[in-house]
């Protein structure tokens, strides 16, 4: 998906260039990567690939299972996950001393549960109103085993990213890689 600013005119697009760098630096915040800048004879323009961007379709699927769901000490975070196939998968958290799942664990054998073993992105939002949560440490590892490329999106200073797991857990322990 292309994204960028479009003028009718040559005026227009030398109106546009002093603007480059702040609107790479604004894409680089956005998708937390760098990709390259375009100007053409109509504008400006950049590539989005289509797995930088937000589910925001997970994200209210997660809001509102979080909303309707949230039940005292015991469910307390919801998650929703996008299989391969387009479907949309919630689960919500146990909480227990023993080690409950959390939401993002739930949903993983929730999905499985409904035949569904290829997840590509996923997200966590808290009930009573705390917005998208980033996954525990024990939830990256999970995840980056069962789905190297799953994207999982998350809340930068306010900035919803859907980011690459690895990317979440750097110098990672790779599970597989240690398996005789
Ligand atoms: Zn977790």
């Amino acid at each position: 998906m292309d994204i960028g600013i479009a003028t009718e005119t040559p005026e227009g697009l030398d109106a546009l260039r002093p603007l480059w760098p702040a609107m790479l630096e604004h894409h680089r915040h956005l998708v937390g990567a760098q990709w390259p800048v375009r100007g053409t004879a109509r504008g400006i323009f950049w590539t989005l690939g289509k797995d930088m961007m937000v589910d925001y379709e997970l994200v209210e699927a997660a809001g509102r299972v979080a909303a309707e769901c949230s039940r005292g000490d015991e469910h307390t975070v919801a998650a929703a996950a996008r299989a391969r196939d387009g479907r949309i998968v919630t689960a919500m958290n146990v909480h227990h001393f023993t080690g409950g799942p959390c939401a993002e664990l739930a949903v993983i054998g929730t999905a499985a549960a409904q035949g569904a073993h290829q997840l590509d992105a996923v997200v966590a939002v808290g009930g009573g109103d705390r917005g998208v949560m980033p996954p525990c440490g024990r939830c990256r590892q999970v995840l980056l085993d069962y789905f190297p490329a799953i994207r999982v999106i998350v809340d930068t200073d306010g900035v919803l990213r859907a980011v690459p797991v690895a990317e979440l857990l750097p110098g990672a322990y790779i599970w597989s890689d240690h398996q005789s």
